[in-house]
């Protein structure tokens, strides 16, 4: 179930899909009247043995581009708008007082924009949880905020729902005026942004 909040679906708060408060009570109550082999027993049902999982791999920019296209630059968890991170830089690099970009998105100089409206591509279904990291249908455009809060947990671990139907709508991340802002700009960092103009075909 999701809630409308204007433009945004907002995800729901506490998604009613595990009982972690239920056993964690339970051990922590066992340990302290029954000793800790009693609080081990209650906490297997839910127990999570120390596992290395595999690093997330880069998603070549080609692939970053082909996901955000295919998805109308939309986020797949709450169905916001996104604008490609090189872009809103420029947008920076014109108006650093009232548009401040920074590349590490540095606190107190980087406009909310960049961090609430740039795309990433998600990993619905992690490598490390057995998610294919390179096959397009794992793969879907996430807006920065579902994606840090979404980590490098599967949607069921979650307790997310699927991601949204790709949006019938023409947003195209405002890729069609982006060589004419790099232009504008004065075609800083040439190869990064060809690179990206040139994965989004624009
Ligand atoms: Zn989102």
């Amino acid at each position: 179930m999701r809630y409308q909040c204007g433009e945004v679906n907002i995800l729901p708060v506490n998604p009613p899909v595990d009982d972690y408060p239920t056993y964690i009570e339970a051990a922590i109550r066992a340990v302290l009247s029954e000793g800790i082999a009693s609080g081990a027993a209650a906490l297997e049902p839910i127990a999570y043995p120390p596992q290395i999982i595999s690093r997330r791999p880069g998603v070549p920019l080609a692939t970053a581009a082909r996901v955000f296209k295919r998805d109308h630059f939309s986020c797949r968890y709450c169905a916001r708008k996104t604008i490609p991170t090189p872009i809103m830089a420029l947008l920076g690099r014109l108006y650093p007082l009232s548009f401040p970009y920074h590349p590490n998105w540095k606190g107190g100089v980087t406009h909310p924009a960049v961090i609430t409206r740039s795309p990433v591509v998600d990993h619905m279904n992690p490598g490390a949880w057995g998610g294919d990291w390179n096959a397009d249908e794992n793969l879907v455009t996430a807006c920065w905020p579902c994606n840090a809060s979404k980590a490098d947990l599967s949607l069921e671990q979650l307790g997310w729902p699927p991601p949204l139907s790709i949006p019938d709508t023409d947003w195209d991340g405002l890729t069609g005026l982006y060589r004419q802002l790099w232009d504008a700009a004065g075609g800083p960092a040439g190869g990064a942004h060809l690179r990206w103009l040139g994965a989004f075909g624009v």
